[in-house]
């Protein structure tokens, strides 16, 4: 537990707080709708007895070949014979914030490449090879001696298959207006991958202190220059108090390929509903080694978690401005799972540039950034001004 020090900050615009806590509002009334707990069919020992035949992970019991997570089923396929196997996983559990100093290590059934062109590592199983990089297209891949970091405790494993996840793309591609018509053309969406990217997600409760002064707003009329003019007068007034709240599922991103920002556009990845992690859904799938540890990632959680309390407080209060709120936080009863989630990943050059979009493999959600053609927008500006242009000629004419 940690006692955070006292912080004192700048004035801020009220109406960006305002705006911040409506979007949290909207966060918090998503992660309410998560679905109920959905069991997945188990066969205790199903796979274990596969296992005591073959050393690989994922080889057919029928015919031998290579097995693969089916994402519309959930179990694993035989892509060779047809072949299904159920997989035997729990509902993860949430880990005591203790164990993730001692955390590290531990996956000793996979390995790490490298890409040598745009430099994201790829967590495979031993038994498998990479090819091509998710990221960049790129297949000069090399295996590496390093280890991978840390073993997840959690998974979500991939609901959306590659063609549904390709038929979302087509679409968000096609909404991209501005973007380049050959950008368009060239966005493969059968190209992408399904890689699970590394995140913590961590629950902790927290009680708060905090003490401030706020501002509201009022105006006065007064004469000047022999004209009436209002002027803006602010009232301040003292605030103090304790507020508690429990945060479920702070997730915070682990790796280096994908920005927070995008992370967040994806979700919810319903982290709740997640599955204990076994190899067995990695198959066909690779994972990205995660850049961060566990506790720069408590870290950055909890600045969301702060900066969340903070706007929750200020909503409580009527005020236009913050003179300042000094808010002292407790975090109790810290839990986390490191836990893989499920993105297909595309990517697209133009003009030497790469361009990554993202799948969330759970719900089909698409995020990412489209090259902007300035022809296409020059045309459109041109085009409204001389709309502009046209509606005031007719106002001249026929309004005024
Ligand atoms: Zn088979
Ligand atoms: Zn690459």
């Amino acid at each position: 537990m940690r006692q955070r020090g006292q912080e004192r900050r700048a004035e801020r615009d009220a109406a960006s707080v305002v705006k911040q806590c409506k979007k949290n509002k909207e966060e918090e009334r998503i992660m309410a709708q998560k679905n109920a707990v959905q069991e997945e069919p188990m066969q205790e020992g199903a796979w274990e007895a596969a296992e005591e035949k073959h050393t690989a992970v994922a080889k057919c019991r029928a015919c031998g070949a290579d097995m693969i997570y089916d994402a519309e089923s959930g179990e694993l396929l035989c892509e060779h014979c047809g072949s299904r196997v159920a997989i035997s996983a729990k509902t993860s559990e949430e880990q005591a914030f203790e164990r993730l100093m001692q955390e590290g290590g531990g996956w000793e059934d996979s390995h790490v490449f490298r890409c040598e062109n745009c430099g994201a590592q790829e967590i495979l199983d031993k038994l498998e090879i990479a090819k091509q990089c998710p990221f960049c297209g790129a297949t000069n891949i090399v295996e590496t001696e390093e280890l991978p970091k840390m073993r997840p405790n959690a998974i979500v494993p991939f609901r959306v298959g590659q063609k549904q996840a390709g038929a979302q793309v087509k679409t968000w591609v096609r909404k991209r207006l501005f973007a380049p018509q050959k950008f368009r053309k060239s966005a493969k969406p059968e190209k992408m991958k399904g890689v699970y990217m590394p995140a913590f997600s961590f629950d902790s409760a927290t009680t708060s202190y905090y003490s401030g002064v706020l501002g509201k707003y009022y105006y006065v009329t007064k004469r000047v220059n022999g004209r009436t003019v209002q002027e803006r007068r602010i009232r301040y007034y003292n605030v103090s108090g304790s507020y508690e709240r429990f945060f479920d599922d702070v997730l915070i991103q682990a790796s280096g390929t994908i920005s927070q920002q995008s992370l967040n556009k994806l979700q919810p990845f319903q982290t709740n509903d997640s599955r204990e992690y076994t190899k067995e859904y990695l198959s066909g799938y690779t994972a990205t080694q995660n850049t961060k540890d566990g506790l720069a990632c408590w870290e950055e959680a909890k600045t969301t978690i702060d900066s969340r309390i903070r706007s929750e407080i200020l909503s409580k209060y009527n005020c236009d401005t913050v003179s300042y709120l000094n808010v002292s936080t407790q975090y109790l009863n810290i839990t986390y799972k490191y836990i893989l989630l499920p993105v297909y990943v595309g990517h697209c050059k133009w003009r030497q540039k790469l361009y990554n979009f993202f799948v969330n493999g759970l719900s089909g959600k698409v995020t990412g950034k489209a090259p902007v053609s300035p022809v296409k927008v020059a045309v459109t500006v041109v085009v409204g001004i001389g709309v502009l242009i046209g509606l005031y000629f007719l106002w001249r004419t026929f309004g005024g």
